[in-house]
């Protein structure tokens, strides 16, 4: 039995862990970081979380691909379970330029970009 990697404890249950799990998502492979307690079922696009599920939290790789992040890393999301908030880097194809912006944990759509604070690549 293959054990997955655990990333953080969960910010929304009691026991749950954040762990990796690799997913297809339209034909695509990616990654969903989810709580151990949540048990997501796919298929095609269509995901629903499973009756044994005690914690629905989620957060998909892609989930800011249409800001022109690919993929948000492990590293990343370790960083958020810690510290609440992590700087994620952006592409703007408006106006060709890269920016970084604050994500934070959210319960239901597993990360938002905080818009309304602009930061600086070296902002800590
Ligand atoms: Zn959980």
């Amino acid at each position: 039995m293959s054990v997955n990697k655990k990333l953080g404890k969960c910010p929304f249950c009691d026991d749950g862990y954040i762990e990796v799990r690799r997913i297809e998502v339209n034909a695509k492979p990616t990654k969903l970081y989810a709580c151990s307690n949540a048990h997501w079922e796919f298929e095609h696009d269509m995901c629903e979380l499973s009756t044994q599920s005690s914690c629905s939290y989620r957060i998909f790789a892609n989930q800011f691909l249409q800001w022109n992040k690919k993929s948000i890393g492990e590293n990343e999301i370790r960083t958020v379970l810690e510290e609440e908030q992590v700087k994620i880097r952006l592409y703007s194809s408006r106006v060709k330029k890269e920016y970084y912006k604050w994500a934070i944990l959210d319960k239901e759509y597993g990360l938002s970009i905080v818009w309304d604070i602009d930061i600086q690549e070296d902002d800590k």
